[in-house]
């Protein structure tokens, strides 16, 4: 039985900028399942070359780019040497967290670099050869809650990620027209290296037990069949959205009452 036509990558290739561990790998793996040539892309290459080297063992194509989102002339090299891209996925980011009033200037730099300005860069270069060539594509932006949410002690995480949140309603308006859809996820709690420390902390589970409607954290497989979707021709009609994968954090409420 082969997989319906909505749902195959077949004949496209993804560049997942930020695959070397987490959300981004475990994404990655799932576009090179699903049948897209896939480029996984960020600074530890040899991480990124065993990953590459087996989803290659299981009958998939893959292979590895360094690249560094937070350096220009690393986006441009990495450009020119891949091959066309039909769908990005821009997942690379980091964060830190401190009261607004303690960021130095040059940490705040830092993270806009390479959660905001480094994110845009690549999405302007990658988009480039997508209109050049005329065959449309996918941009898919991993946002946060931060993109819709506000949450204390990260304020330029939250700056960087609701601004991703605007490049995604703006540029599905300007590159409609040439058959590119523009997609956010917005991961909720999703355990990775990132989120350990946080999770690790006993009254952040019971927190999380007690406010997030699924009751439990996430996990980065969970995220990856979204990014699937959206890479494919069953999100032809679908852009300009910011869709949160976040067990109903955002929308929802638990409460005590219960009903008599
Ligand atoms: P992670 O496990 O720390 O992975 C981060 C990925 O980004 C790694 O592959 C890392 O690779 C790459 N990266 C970092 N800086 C880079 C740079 N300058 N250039 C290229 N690649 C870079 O984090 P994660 O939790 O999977 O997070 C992935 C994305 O999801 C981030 O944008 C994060 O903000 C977002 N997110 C995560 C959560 C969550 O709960 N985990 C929630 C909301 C949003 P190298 O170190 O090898 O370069």
């Amino acid at each position: 039985m082969s997989v319906p036509a909505w749902y195959s990558l077949a004949g496209r290739t993804a560049l997942v900028a930020g695959a070397s561990r987490g959300i981004g790998l475990a994404i990655a793996r799932e576009l090179a399942r699903a049948g897209a040539e896939t480029l996984l892309a960020a600074r530890s290459l040899q991480k990124l070359e065993e990953e590459a080297n087996r989803l290659r063992s299981e009958g998939c194509r893959a292979f590895a780019v360094k690249l560094d989102v937070a350096d220009r002339a690393s986006i441009e090299a990495a450009v020119k040497t891949a091959p066309p891209v039909d769908v990005l996925v821009m997942v690379a980011g980091i964060n830190l967290r401190k009261r607004f009033l303690d960021y130095t200037r040059e940490e705040q730099e830092a993270l806009l670099l390479t959660d905001l300005h480094g994110p845009v860069d690549l999405v302007r270069e990658v988009g480039r050869g997508m209109i050049e060539r005329g065959r449309g594509g996918k941009i898919i932006i991993i946002g946060s809650l931060m993109t819709i949410l506000g949450l204390p002690y990260m304020v330029p995480y939250a700056i960087a990620k609701s601004a991703l949140g605007g490049l995604t309603r703006a540029l599905a308006a300007e590159w409609a027209q040439y058959n590119i859809q523009v997609n956010a996820i917005l991961p909720g709690f999703i355990l990775t290296d990132l989120t350990r420390p946080v999770w690790e902390k006993p009254e952040m589970q019971a927190w999380l037990t007690s406010i997030l409607p699924a009751r439990r954290l996430g996990s980065p497989e969970e995220i990856a069949p979204l990014a699937v979707f959206l890479a494919g021709r069953g999100s032809d009609y679908i852009t300009g959205q910011l869709i949160a994968v976040d067990g109903g954090y955002s929308t929802t409420a638990i409460w005590p009452l219960q009903p008599a």
